[in-house]
């Protein structure tokens, strides 16, 4: 069998594993899609989204492009965030970048890419904003890795600056964004933990879009 073919074949069993434990398992999810993630990460082979967080079927919407760009004039990113606040309400939105990230790499080269040119560029001015910082890393493989965690920083601040989002989290108290980036080493998730509510609330003083004013930093009482 060649292993296109045994594509069908593992989908077979997986649905026979499906509802060997529960019996309705498609039943219930074909009705509705109530997901609590919003995963927002690189397309690379190597980080398969829902293995890695341990999640089933129905339990995280996901969008993926090169590099895991949040871009305001990408319609594609732009749909499937304000679909997944104001629509599906999840709680938790995540930019997840990933360590040798070939579409970071790349943005750093000094080469014509063609079309992935204005993709990349998006790159490259998150280099060009923390240039002290990563000019001072000596280190060729550290300078990208701490490239690859200020993407993520750069594009959760980006996720924050929708008026989706925005607007959700003065209305609802959520959702909260977080910054993660996965260790193709070690399989390992980390949580950059980046200050969600101090992120909004600078934001807030140019990118306010909620019509309500700026938000109160939880520390300003
Ligand atoms: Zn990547």
């Amino acid at each position: 069998m060649t292993r296109y073919d045994e594509i069908f074949e593992n989908n077979r069993m997986w649905m026979a594993s499906k509802t060997a434990s529960d019996k309705e398992f498609f039943e219930k999810l074909a009705v509705e899609q109530n997901p609590d993630y919003l995963y927002i990460g690189c397309s690379d082979s190597r980080v398969p989204t829902n293995e890695i967080m341990g999640l089933d079927a129905g339990e995280v919407f996901v969008h993926r492009n090169i590099a895991n760009l949040v871009n305001n004039v990408d319609l594609s990113v732009m749909s499937v965030i304000n679909y997944a606040v104001r629509h599906l309400s999840v709680k938790h939105i995540i930019v997840c970048g990933h360590y040798n990230c070939g579409g970071v790499k790349a943005a750093m080269q000094p080469a014509d890419l063609g079309l992935l040119n204005p993709w990349l560029r998006n790159i490259r001015d998150v280099y060009r904003l923390h240039r002290q910082e990563l000019d001072a890393i000596e280190d060729d493989h550290a300078r990208y890795n701490r490239l690859v965690e200020l993407n993520v920083q750069e594009q959760c601040v980006n996720v924050i600056k929708t008026a989706a989002v925005q607007q959700s989290y003065v209305e609802r108290g959520y959702p909260t964004v977080h910054g993660w980036v996965y260790d193709l080493n070690t399989g390992r998730l980390i949580d950059l933990k980046i200050d969600f509510e101090g992120i909004l609330h600078n934001i807030q003083e140019i990118y306010d879009l909620t019509g309500q004013g700026l938000m109160k930093k939880k520390d300003d009482k």
